[in-house]
């Protein structure tokens, strides 16, 4: 059955197969309180989730969504949006089985190319009171070198034209053209609400925000200082992309035909700092941790930053070059998964604070639990990419931490190592593959320069800084490493790492 509103009733009497379905009203019996910039498979999986349950389950009728695509590309997600009422189904899998779910919270979407003024005047009505962000980094035009606004970048002076106010390209030229449109109407500014995976997410977007905004008025920026509300947040739920089996999957086993479902994993986490400025859906009735202040959301920023992304890339590049496809594959080596506890337990859970009532074993067990899902097929090359903007966040600063308080590191150092010896491309069998980096050229002419010897790539400073290269035990722990990986495979070199 083709998914769609008319469709639904039977989608979800189908016993045998289980769907759920929104039961609640949608289009014009709902105001569209969010207006969310990348509808991608994120999205899809997290804020309009919670959503969708305080919809189903708590009547929530202020919240929908109206998702908006900036990007050429989300032609796509427009076109399979409309053509299914704006419904799609999220499948959730795990070892003990899959179930399907159709999301009924985006209640309709805009996508700018067809129409600028459309998206800033959603934006600007008085029913709009969060614009939520899934953009990807490259969204924020934020140098992470000098922590400011790429103010030069062509696309973000184009919008700093007064003359091209009302047909802007970027995120912040929109969010700019709708809040002075506020600000003259006289309404509250809304909230900017990202849900991107970037430490301090909302203390970011206030920044790139307020600089774009200064540039073109500084009244309207001083409005946003003083009343804008920009929550830091951590975000957290496995979402792989959308495959063409996927899709097939779902057709047979739930009979639902949809052109572009998501597929994740039954976990989900989102803790969010209380700032809003024109009010908030009860987000706590649903699971989300509404946490007082921007150091609670940190320390779980910590955790998974550390924990989860840390370990995600302690087993990429080690098993990518082992010769492993997807996740689950290497964390199914026995060796692999008792390296993976032994260096979450011995060398990054000492360094993380305590977090009252939070288990940190459960936490750990958890995340192994998570990465061994067999049926979410998490491409190792998606673990992988953007490795420069990765381990100076996930690992180093573990690292640094440990040099600090002389605390062991050698299992840190090994994946470090990996990554270095993936830099070249190429496998422990002599099989090439795609360095998806936009350091890449950089990185492989060090790498080639340097052959087992680290000194050249920890020269980057951009990456790495000063302090690490002048440590001896650090460089020892390192070259030893590369010069394993590099004679004898990782394979056999992984068991030095296991106790
Ligand atoms: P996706 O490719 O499915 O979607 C990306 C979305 O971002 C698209 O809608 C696209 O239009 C939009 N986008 C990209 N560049 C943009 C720009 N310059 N301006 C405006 N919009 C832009 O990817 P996804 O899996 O949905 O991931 C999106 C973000 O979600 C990630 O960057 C990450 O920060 C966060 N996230 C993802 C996961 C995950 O497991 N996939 C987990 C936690 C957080």
């Amino acid at each position: 059955l083709k998914l769609n509103s008319k469709n639904l009733p039977q989608i979800s009497a189908a016993d045998e197969a289980q769907v759920k379905v929104p039961t609640y009203q949608r289009d014009g019996a709902v105001k569209e309180g969010i207006v969310h910039i990348g509808v991608g498979g994120f999205h899809r999986a997290h804020l309009a989730v919670y959503i969708d349950q305080l919809m189903q389950k708590h009547g929530i009728t202020d919240y929908a969504i109206c998702g908006v695509g900036l990007q050429p590309f989300d032609a796509a997600m427009r076109d399979v949006l409309r053509s299914q009422d704006h419904l799609y189904t999220v499948i959730e899998r795990s070892a003990k089985g899959s179930s399907a779910h159709v999301i009924g919270s985006i209640n309709s979407y805009l996508f700018a190319p067809d129409d600028r003024e459309a998206v800033i005047a959603k934006m600007a009505h008085p029913d709009t009171h969060i614009v939520s962000l899934t953009i990807t980094e490259s969204g924020y035009y934020y140098n992470e070198n000098t922590h400011e606004l790429q103010s030069e970048d062509p696309d973000i002076q184009f919008d700093l034209d007064p003359a091209n106010k009302k047909a802007p390209r970027t995120t912040f030229g929109f969010l700019y053209a709708a809040l002075e449109r506020r600000h003259q109407q006289g309404l509250k500014p809304f909230t900017v609400m990202s849900c991107d995976n970037m430490q301090k997410n909302g203390s970011i977007s206030r920044h790139m925000l307020e600089s774009f905004a200064r540039l073109r008025n500084p009244e309207v920026a001083n409005w946003i200082t003083d009343q804008g509300a920009f929550p830091n947040a951590m975000v957290d739920r496995i979402t792989p992309q959308t495959s063409a089996t996927d899709k097939t999957a779902l057709a047979d086993n739930f009979g639902i035909e949809d052109a572009w479902p998501v597929v994740t994993e039954p976990f989900m986490q989102w803790v969010i700092e209380d700032q809003f400025s024109d009010g908030r859906p009860p987000l706590d009735k649903v699971g989300v941790q509404v946490v007082k202040n921007v150091h609670d959301v940190e320390q779980f920023e910590k955790y998974k930053l550390r924990l989860l992304n840390g370990s995600h890339s302690a087993l990429g590049y080690p098993g990518q070059l082992a010769g492993f496809k997807y996740v689950h594959q290497v964390m199914e080596n026995p060796l692999f998964r008792r390296f993976m506890w032994q260096m979450m337990q011995e060398e990054i859970k000492p360094l993380l604070p305590e977090i009252p009532a939070f288990n940190i074993d459960e936490y750990c067990n958890t995340l192994i639990e998570r990465f061994s899902n067999p049926k979410i097929m998490d491409q190792l090359p998606r673990i992988c990419l953007n490795a420069s903007g990765k381990i100076p966040q996930f690992i180093m600063p573990s690292i640094a931490e440990a040099i600090w308080v002389t605390g062991p590191f050698r299992r840190l150092c090994f994946s470090t190592a990996a990554w270095f010896c993936y830099i070249n491309g190429v496998d422990d069998s002599g099989k090439t593959f795609e360095v998806d980096d936009p350091m890449r050229e950089e990185l492989q002419a060090k790498a080639h320069a340097g052959g087992t010897n680290p000194a050249e790539l920890l020269s980057i400073k951009s990456l790495f800084g000063d302090d690490l290269r002048g440590d001896k035990r650090f460089i020892q722990e390192i070259t030893t490493a590369m010069e394993d990986i590099t004679r004898d495979g990782i394979m056999k070199t992984l068991p030095k790492y296991i106790d």
